[in-house]
């Protein structure tokens, strides 16, 4: 009998390992199956820019994995029985699609968007760490730059993803007001010299940023900060 790999995710770890693992595994006497939930390849990290309204390319998974002995499997897992060596697998309506049995099994399924127990946050905040979000930030965004007087739009949290959706949005969408909110100094992680670009490039993209700020709530038009003021928000990302 075939050793049976199992991959689950097809983002940038489980397509990698799973194309590393067909080149150097024969099979002869191995089966790998990749488990996705999508069909496309999401380029996870480019789907700011998804947000803020440019196509970004999506390869279909089944062209991606052509000419190996890969098999794709479209369907979302909802559990692995590690004693069984199975994993149960939905498909698309939610409806259970069947068990999938593994002798060695590969987790990749990515990480979620955390809310750090802010309230609003599920509500009213948008992300941009999976396309649907990110494209239902669009959406607001589209609907924000329709508007007479455009709108505002506050990205909170100064790590990477949130300097490269605010430098972004404010980019592509000069109509709308940027807000760039920093729990300490702006990208205060950064070199100096990084530091002082990232200060330039709010200043050239007219980013208005907030440092020493800690949103505590998020609301439908705004978000409450932690000495008291309320930052006016059309869309809080
Ligand atoms: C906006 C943004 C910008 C970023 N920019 C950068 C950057 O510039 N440089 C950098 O190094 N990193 C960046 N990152 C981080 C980078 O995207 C992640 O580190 C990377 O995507 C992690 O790869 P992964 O394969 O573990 O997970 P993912 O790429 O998230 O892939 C997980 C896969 O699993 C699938 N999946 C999830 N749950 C299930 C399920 N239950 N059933 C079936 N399939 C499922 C998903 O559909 C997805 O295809 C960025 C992230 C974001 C959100």
């Amino acid at each position: 009998m075939k050793h049976r790999i199992v991959v689950l995710g097809a983002g940038y770890a489980g397509a990698y390992v799973a194309g590393t693992l067909a080149r150097r595994l024969s099979p002869a006497d191995t089966e790998i199956t990749v488990v996705n939930a999508e069909p496309d390849f999401v380029q996870r990290l480019r789907l700011h820019q998804l947000a803020a309204g440019q196509e970004i390319e999506a390869p279909k998974l089944a062209d991606v994995f052509a000419g190996t002995a890969i098999r794709l499997r479209v369907a979302r897992v909802t559990a692995v029985d590690p004693e069984r060596q199975v994993v149960a697998v939905a498909d698309a309506d939610g409806d259970v699609a069947g068990e999938l049995g593994y002798d060695t099994l590969l987790y990749a399924l990515g990480s979620h968007v955390a809310d750090h127990g802010v309230p609003g946050v599920a509500e009213h905040a948008f992300h941009v760490t999976s396309r649907p979000a990110a494209l239902r930030l669009r959406e607001r965004l589209d609907s924000l730059s329709g508007r007479e007087g455009g709108g505002s739009v506050l990205v909170v949290g100064d790590g990477l993803t949130g300097i490269e959706t605010a430098t972004e949005i404010a980019e592509s969408r000069p109509g709308l007001s940027v807000t760039l909110v920093a729990r300490g100094e702006l990208g205060a992680p950064l070199s100096a010299g990084a530091r002082s670009h990232l200060r330039q490039a709010c200043h050239r993209l007219d980013i208005s940023v907030r440092e020493h700020t800690s949103v505590e709530a998020v609301e439908a038009t705004r978000a409450l900060c932690a000495d008291g003021t309320a930052l006016a928000a059309d869309a809080t990302v």
